[in-house]
């Protein structure tokens, strides 16, 4: 975790002047494309705070005084500034990160409908002129993108096949994956949902579609468990959240609402006052947040995230395991236990999905099951999270463990333990039950 504390900042005046991003011709305003083509009508109308009122960090503010010196604190904390003013051209993010050779032919030459977007705050945690930096990679494409292997396809866990009618993905029997909207704030270039992106920002918000997946929740009396995912849910106005959730709400057989985001490592703005009183209304409300790298655990994420805990929201992480950016055991030690710091259980690391142009990304199942021997037994168990892979072809999540049972003898079952010592366990219940 950064060694930065909060700090006291006087609030400055709104700026009149448009922010480096806002003033290029090429940057567009998705945000707006979304309010264009939705037109739910909100649960309830009322003022909204824009801003997130907190300190920012000194790499932050030293951040925004170099490449964006005109925008105010007010600005800057902003969530739809942030949105707005997402950076999404090569030129603008050479200004700021300095882009390799590689990274801007990947930039000019675009492979896949996966857009390019990274908030001003997250560019600010990419600052530097190292292409390896962790979370560099994870945002920024490099020609391997072009590159398709073996085993690797647009839709590798067949949700398509899955989806009874547009935006539901109905898998398991009790619960269902609801894609709410097509955009993020900032796009991971390993997305599993990749396909459904669209690089001219065509909204996949649509009321007619979210009333007939609402429908078929409501017409399908086994679902308990919704998840709102997309895209990000959070990128989605307070007004529309609230839509959907008070219409998932009233049926009466969803028992749970989750919300799959990466909003508070890329957007922690996001996470308002006025979002978490709205969200404590549909309890029991599961948030999983999506984070890759100690970097990101800043204290605007930190603050973000403690603030959803405080509305009662039970936060678990979810981590894809990338070559060369988490995948060693004191790099997810370190994710792992600052997550437990800002009350954030370590919920899930998924082997990385065969998506085109991933290769660069995946590692071998085997430095999955390293990292999870790494830290079981190492640390509180709380911080281990669930190793998984997402079976290619719609088979769903399959926990792997490495091997703690290795064998039997006569007196029982044999197990090494966390330090590689080997234990008997005398598992003779059955022949117990015969005698008694
Ligand atoms: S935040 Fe999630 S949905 Fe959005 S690009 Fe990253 S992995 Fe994909």
């Amino acid at each position: 975790m950064e060694n930065e504390t909060l700090f006291n900042e006087d609030a400055e005046p709104p700026g009149t002047m448009p922010g480096l991003v806002a003033a290029h011709d090429e940057v567009t305003n998705f945000f707006s494309s979304s309010e264009n083509n939705t037109q739910p009508s909100p649960a309830k109308s009322k003022p909204e705070r824009l801003y997130f009122p907190f300190k920012d960090s000194p790499r932050a503010k030293a951040f925004r005084k170099v490449f964006y010196p005109e925008i105010t604190r007010i600005e800057w904390f902003d969530w739809r500034w942030q949105l707005q003013n997402a950076i999404r051209d090569a030129h603008t993010l050479d200004a700021i990160i300095g882009l390799s050779d590689n990274e801007r032919q990947a930039m000019m030459n675009p492979s896949g409908d996966l857009p390019f977007a990274v908030t001003p705050y997250y560019a600010s945690l990419i600052t530097g002129l190292d292409p390896s930096a962790p979370l560099r990679r994870s945002v920024v494409p490099v020609v391997d993108e072009c590159l398709h292997t073996k085993g690797e396809e647009e839709d590798p866990l067949c949700e398509d096949a899955d989806s009874p009618v547009p935006g539901i993905v109905h898998r398991y029997p009790d619960r269902v994956l609801f894609l709410v909207t097509d955009i993020c704030a900032t796009y991971c270039r390993y997305c599993t949902r990749s396909r459904i992106f669209g690089r001219q920002h065509q909204c996949f918000i649509d009321t007619a579609k979210w009333e007939r997946a609402l429908d078929y929740i409501a017409s399908n009396t086994n679902i308990r468990d919704v998840l709102l995912s997309g895209g990000d849910p959070l990128t989605l106005t307070d007004d529309k959240l609230e839509w959907l959730l008070s219409r998932l709400k009233a049926i009466s057989h969803v028992e749970i609402i989750r919300i799959g985001t990466k909003a508070p490592a890329v957007l922690p703005q996001r996470i308002t006052p006025a979002l978490t009183s709205m969200l404590k209304k549909y309890h029991p409300l599961w948030m999983s947040i999506h984070v890759t790298h100690p970097d990101e655990l800043t204290p605007e994420m930190s603050t973000a995230c403690i603030r959803l805990a405080d509305a009662g929201i039970p936060l678990g992480s979810q981590t894809v395991l990338l070559s060369g950016i988490n995948d060693n055991v004191a790099t997810m030690t370190r994710l792992m236990h600052g997550l437990m710091q800002i009350r954030v259980r370590p919920y899930y690391l998924y082997q990385c999905d065969p998506i085109p142009g991933s290769s660069h990304f995946r590692t071998p199942i085997s430095k999955g099951l390293e990292i999870i021997q790494g830290l079981r037994g190492h640390t509180t168990g709380y911080a281990v999270p669930t190793y998984v892979v997402d079976a290619p072809g719609g088979g769903g999540k399959i926990p792997l463990l490495p091997e703690y049972a290795i064998g039997r003898d006569p007196d029982g079952l044999l197990m090494r333990n966390y330090e590689g010592r080997t234990f008997r366990y005398p598992d003779n219940a059955a022949e117990s039950k015969d005698i008694h």
